[in-house]
């Protein structure tokens, strides 16, 4: 085991790479890359890629690059590098100066496709988008060739140039390879290396109409980088026999390209085109509301970066695809809130409770702890008055069965504070729905505890009416009803699973004082209902918080039962 992580050979890439340096393949070496299309939010997905090239970097003291796979001006936006930028950063990694774009590599890149024509490797071909797919041919069928394929090295270079300086309308020419149009790879089917686009780049300008395609940028941009170890995710498997090719037909330095099984979680589309739409078309507020699995969406919720890491950690790299079950990752936030957030009282759904024997005007300073997990953070000063609020579910006039709350007669634990036994209810004359709850305490219990030893076996948590700060409370679902968004009758889509419940605005909670001005961003323990993050919505003097997560941790108990979640994510 060494110092700085995990050790490194705890999946089949590490595997790979430990081999390589054994082989000394590319001079003892390691240089990963992760490369992120400037075309939405970074999403829990990239969160899994993100750690395994940066964390492959960290463990074999090699380097990891930021490089901005910015090849398709139309969708993409300044706004989108930053964002990952800061998300990336957020989550704990550091490119140091290797920051990146493949749009640096443009004029190079488009050398090498001159190169490419030159050694009749390329054409240039007037099929139009719709025909070049018909030539392709399928799965069962070869492809035919382009009537263009043939054309001279000299009008190809010819045409080629006349592309670049912008003679030609979008989507009139391609350049594309000159491979194989009956190989059983259709990506091998001369493949589009170039198209004709007249649109402004966020980086570029308008320096440039026509643009590389993908694969016709990416190897070589790992080549200009000299990366070792390529990693990308399942779909491009297919791409790699192209990726190879490019590279060994320019004859340039080539890294190896080795695939893994995205991401996929329960309750959750992760698509950056889906994600966008529920932007766009306003079934969420932003790409951070707190319901996305952005990485920003994430943070807003109130997710540290080390419960993510942790969680990719636990979910290891596998060559099949899988959906992890969205309870792993909950679990490993608690794990890691349960030991950071500081604890304190809060009443979201509010009923009054008069002490009636407790003098009027008193105040008492109780002491409450601020985590049982972690006596390093002390504790704190916690106002008890007579009149209190109570969660309205603490109290029942008709208890259940085994009701060990608040209920007429019953004795019950205010926490840090003292023991009340119920003794009337006042009720709203028009609604007849209980207003406000009576009792008296007993003096001799301060601090929750029995002197005479007697049993209680309900505590419960409350705020004191003149002390406490009025609060927002959002509480948050699934933003998907089904585990599978993708389960759907026909003729709808994901959207037809949208959780319409998913987000539950309680505007009249009250807090104890400690949290009036809490800046946002903090985490804090709502004692018995999970753990909230103040969210920027917060003004001075009202705090609106977000529920990262409840208590109720149902992954701990699958866990235990040694069910392990059944291949879904329980790896590692
Ligand atoms: P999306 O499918 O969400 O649109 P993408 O693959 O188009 O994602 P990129 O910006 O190209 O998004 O992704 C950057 C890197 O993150 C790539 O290496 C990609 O393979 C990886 N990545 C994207 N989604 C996932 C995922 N769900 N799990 C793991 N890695 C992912
Ligand atoms: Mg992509």
């Amino acid at each position: 085991m060494t110092t700085t992580g995990p050790t490194p050979s705890t999946d089949f890439i590490r595997a790979i790479i430990l081999d390589d340096l054994k082989t000394n393949k590319y001079g003892g070496r390691v240089h990963t890359r992760f490369p992120p299309e400037p075309n939405g939010y970074l999403h829990i997905g990239h969160a899994k890629s993100i750690c395994l090239n940066f964390g492959i970097a960290r463990d074999f003291k090699g380097l990891c690059n930021l490089r901005f796979d910015d090849t398709n001006p139309s969708k993409e936006e300044v706004e989108y590098v930053d964002s990952i930028m800061e998300d990336v950063r957020w989550l704990g990694f550091d490119w140091a100066d290797r920051l990146y774009y493949a749009s640096d590599y443009f004029e190079q890149i488009y050398q090498w496709a001159v190169q490419m024509i030159s050694a009749g490797k390329a054409y240039v071909c007037d099929l139009t988008a719709d025909e070049v797919r018909e030539y392709r041919g399928t799965l069962t069928e070869p492809g035919r060739n382009s009537p263009y394929r043939d054309r001279s090295i000299s009008e190809n270079r010819d045409l080629f140039e006349r592309m670049r300086a912008g003679e030609f309308p979008d989507g009139s020419r391609t350049l594309r390879a000159k491979i194989d149009m009956a190989s059983p790879n259709l990506n091998l089917r001369d493949p589009v290396m170039y198209r004709i686009l007249h649109a402004s780049h966020h980086r570029t300008g308008d320096q440039w109409c026509i643009y590389p395609t993908y694969d016709f940028t990416h190897g070589q941009s790992d080549s200009i980088e000299r990366i070792t170890h390529s990693i990308c995710t399942l779909e491009f498997e297919n791409h790699r026999p192209l990726y190879d090719w490019y590279l060994r037909e320019l004859g340039i330095y080539a890294p190896q390209q080795i695939e893994f099984a995205r991401l996929n979680l329960t309750y959750t589309v992760m698509s950056k085109r889906r994600l966008l739409e529920l932007v766009k078309e306003g079934f969420v507020n932003g790409w951070d509301d707190p319901r996305m699995p952005t990485i920003c969406g994430l943070r807003r919720r109130g997710y540290t970066p080390e419960a993510i890491r942790n969680f990719c950690a636990r979910i290891g790299v596998a060559k099949m695809d899988s959906v992890v079950d969205i309870g792993l990752l909950e679990h490993c936030l608690r794990e890691d809130l349960n030991k950071r957030a500081q604890r304190v009282m809060g009443v979201l759904r509010p009923l009054r409770l008069v002490v009636d024997n407790y003098p009027e005007g008193q105040v008492e300073q109780m002491e409450a702890v601020n985590n049982p997990e972690d006596a390093g953070m002390g504790t704190r000063k916690v106002p008890f008055a007579r009149t209190l609020y109570i969660e309205q579910d603490d109290f029942r006039e008709i208890p259940p069965k085994k009701y060990h709350r608040l209920t007429p007669g019953q004795e019950v634990r205010l926490r840090y504070a003292y023991l009340v036994r119920c003794t009337s209810v006042v009720k709203d004359s028009n609604s007849g729905e209980v207003a406000e709850v009576h009792c008296t305490y007993d003096p001799a219990t301060r601090g929750g505890n029995t002197p005479d030893g007697r049993k209680v076996k309900g505590t419960i948590h409350w705020v004191s009416a003149d002390h406490a700060a009025a609060a927002e409370v959002r509480l948050y679902d699934h933003l998907f009803t089904k585990p599978d968004p993708d389960e759907v009758a026909p003729g709808q889509d994901y959207k037809a699973n949208l959780n319409p419940s998913s987000l539950e605005r309680l505007s009249r909670c009250w807090l104890e004082p400690s949290l009036k001005d809490a800046a946002p961003g903090s985490r804090y323990q709502l004692e018995r209902l999970g753990y909230f993050c103040v969210d920027p919505d917060s003004k001075p003097g009202s705090p609106v918080l977000n529920r990262t997560v409840s208590l109720v941790d149902t992954w701990a108990k699958i866990e235990k039962k040694g069910a392990g979640g059944g291949g879904r994510g329980a790896r590692g």
